[in-house]
């Protein structure tokens, strides 16, 4: 049976989701950026939190967790890399466990980088992936902790995952993102184009999440670090993946 997912943007930018199991009626929230926020979303929708999944430590993804313990019986899922980091943290998940939301399963990603344990919560019956701050459209998260080769497979194991899947990401960065990929793949035609959309959707305060992961395999300069394109672009034609990728990375955060 389908899950319904509920979008609140709270915080500066980020984005804090609701998945309802519609078979069962159990919700968990994916991170815990901001607890008003994700109360007011609870009860526009009636909805009773069960479960928290958690993304990685930031303070911008789990500083709800204990205050909304004190107030639910819920449980908490997160990484088990980053246990002695996030307070309140009931179940340690490792890559390709699964968690259960009533009839919904969710296949845990290992995407270290951003932060070493990050985690990414994939639905395959609904094609939902919840990527926290490993990819963004046009984009991913900033090497904080990991190292380029790591990430960069963290990331191809997504782009992997398949075309018509829906990204939910942790943060509204579409429009920064679209600037610095059109500074360096400007020919890429699939790439204009989202940014022409990403562009329409801000001028009207409206969200662009979710994406399509297909569109964004064709867009997104760091899920094409290894096409002749980037490579050339970067100035580094048959250098390896992951040293187009950290140069990627690099340009991204000098932009
Ligand atoms: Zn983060
Ligand atoms: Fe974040």
């Amino acid at each position: 049976m389908p899950v319904i997912i509920h979008t609140y943007p709270c915080l500066s930018d980020n984005y804090g989701y609701l998945l309802h199991d519609q078979a069962t009626g159990a919700t968990a929230a994916i991170d815990a950026p901001d607890k008003n926020a994700m109360l007011e979303a609870l009860e526009l929708r009636g909805w009773n939190l069960t479960d928290i999944f958690v993304t990685h430590h930031h303070f911008d993804h789990t500083d709800a967790i204990v205050p909304l313990k004190k107030q639910f019986d819920i449980k908490v899922s997160g990484p088990a890399a980053e246990a002695d980091k996030i307070a309140g943290l009931d179940v340690k998940l490792s890559d390709n466990d699964t968690v259960e939301l009533g009839q919904t399963q969710l296949k845990v990603i290992a995407t270290p980088g951003h932060t070493l344990g990050h985690i990414c919560f994939f639905d395959s019956d609904n094609k939902n992936l919840f990527s926290g701050d490993a990819l963004f459209s046009l984009g991913c998260g900033r090497m904080f902790e990991g190292t380029p080769g790591p990430m960069w497979d963290g990331l191809k194991r997504l782009r992997e995952l398949p075309d018509e899947t829906l990204v939910h990401c942790g943060h509204e960065y579409s429009a920064a993102n679209a600037a610095f990929a059109l500074s360096i793949d400007p020919r890429n035609n699939a790439l204009t184009t989202r940014a022409q959309n990403i562009t329409l959707l801000r001028r009207n305060h409206q969200a662009t999440v979710p994406f399509v992961l297909g569109e964004d395999k064709r867009a997104n300069p760091f899920l094409r670090a290894d096409k002749p394109d980037i490579a050339q672009a970067m100035h580094l034609m048959g250098a390896a993946p992951q040293t187009i990728f950290a140069a990627v990375r690099k340009a991204k955060d000098d932009f």
